[in-house]
């Protein structure tokens, strides 16, 4: 028997996960290399060398008791510290090991930081089309979510409507850039606007508004473009970052906030985010993979392949029909579904064995995600399948 709220949570648990198993039965039925599998956000590219060798190494040097040991619910001060000197030579901010916290990926990070400081009943914001499990983490600290509706232009902000629904209840508003499922990233501009909105707000209702950066994508920029760092426009923010993307470790489920001093109640936000860490049934993030991480920071994997399959995509489908905002990074798309409802739209798509995920899923219907993190080949093979599904509607 289980509980009334973790019933609820199973009936409505993830349709990407179910897609991506549906996935995989089709493969198992009409071959791997016709199935054209768009489904998870699962990174297709190695991790670099050096991730391995960093194991080899940690394991062969460091003493066996210290690098399979609990140590401070924050992490390896050491570890903490590297991360914090790298962040201040990239973005030119001032951080010690005080201000990070190793978390257990971006999922990890964005559950303490709002068990930290949300009270049951206050508001959290998200920004639609947003990533589904925001749902789940909102639930978790039994917080009510407030959605801002998407800006289908540019899928940056609707900033009229976003200055309308913050109010004296607003505890947090959680943004994700570069975004999935929509590949915006938001510009200096967006990030200037809404630092200015947060801090009228603030003061208008005499609040603490906490802005949580979810940026799990932050070095997949397309043209060489920079992520702008928030804590410099927004004392309040968390970033909450991960390595599953950039260094293709989502499995290994390693990550860490960064809290800035400047935030209003500094001190007791990081000791409530530690004990979170704590209670929440992680205790700390994978110890081996933060001393890996103490090695490797500033490595990226080779992230060129999603750019080049971005580029394929991106032509081929406004070619066909398909109306699209350009990705400006991630390896995520969100064109509009030819026919308004996404979801038989995207039943459709099957019949052509490409497996993609309804917009509805990210609070944004008439569209649809497209994670072209998969081989070239496989985006290749795929374009006549999205041409078919195309024509079908067109007749
Ligand atoms: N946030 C967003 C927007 C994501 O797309 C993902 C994973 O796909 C996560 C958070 C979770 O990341 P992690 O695997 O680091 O917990």
């Amino acid at each position: 028997m289980i509980s009334d709220k973790m019933s609820n949570l199973v009936k409505n648990s993830s349709a990407i996960r179910a897609m991506f198993e549906e996935g995989k039965k089709m493969a198992a039925k009409y071959g791997k290399e016709n199935v054209y599998d768009f489904s998870l956000g699962n990174p297709s590219i190695v991790p670099p060398e050096t991730i391995k060798q960093a194991v080899f190494d940690i394991l062969n040097e460091e003493p066996e008791m210290f690098v399979h040991g609990y140590m401070n619910n924050c992490g390896y001060e050491d570890v903490r510290k590297t991360i914090a000197e790298y962040l201040n030579k990239e973005h030119g901010t001032n951080f010690s090991e005080a201000n990070i916290v190793m978390t257990v990926g971006a999922a990890g990070g964005l559950n303490i930081a709002l068990k930290a400081v949300v009270n049951a009943g206050e508001e959290i914001i998200v920004i639609a089309p947003y990533f589904g499990e925001y749902d789940n983490y909102i639930s978790n600290v039994d917080g009510v979510k407030v959605v801002i509706s998407p800006d289908t232009e540019r899928f940056s902000i609707n900033f009229d409507e976003l200055e309308q629904k913050i109010t004296k209840k607003t505890r947090a508003l959680i943004i994700n850039s570069p975004n999935n499922p929509t590949g915006a990233v938001y510009s200096e501009e967006d990030i200037k606007r809404l630092s200015a909105i947060l801090d009228a707000k603030q003061k208008e209702y005499g609040t603490t508004i906490f802005l949580i950066a979810d940026e799990p994508y932050r070095e997949l920029v397309f043209g060489g473009g920079k992520v702008p760092y928030l804590t410099k426009y927004y004392k309040n923010t968390f970033v909450g970052y991960s390595f599953s993307k950039s260094l293709s470790l989502p499995g290994e489920r390693i990550g860490y906030l960064t809290i800035p001093s400047e935030m209003d109640d500094f001190a007791n936000v990081v000791g409530a985010v530690s004990v979170a860490n704590r209670i929440l049934g992680f205790v700390n993030a994978p110890s081996l993979m933060q001393r890996v991480i103490g090695r490797c920071i500033g490595q990226t994997a080779d992230l060129s392949v999603y750019e080049e399959n971005k580029d394929i995509l991106y032509k081929a489908l406004t070619e066909y029909g398909y109306s699209c905002v350009e990705p400006k990074g991630t390896f995520y798309m969100f064109p509009k579904s030819i026919i308004p409802d996404d979801k038989e739209f995207c039943a459709k798509a099957k019949d052509f064995h490409l497996i993609i995920v309804p917009g509805s899923t990210f609070g944004c219907p008439g569209h649809f995600r497209i994670a072209y993190c998969v081989e070239k080949q496989t985006v290749l093979n795929s374009l006549e399948a999205f041409k078919k599904l195309a024509d079908f509607y067109k007749g």
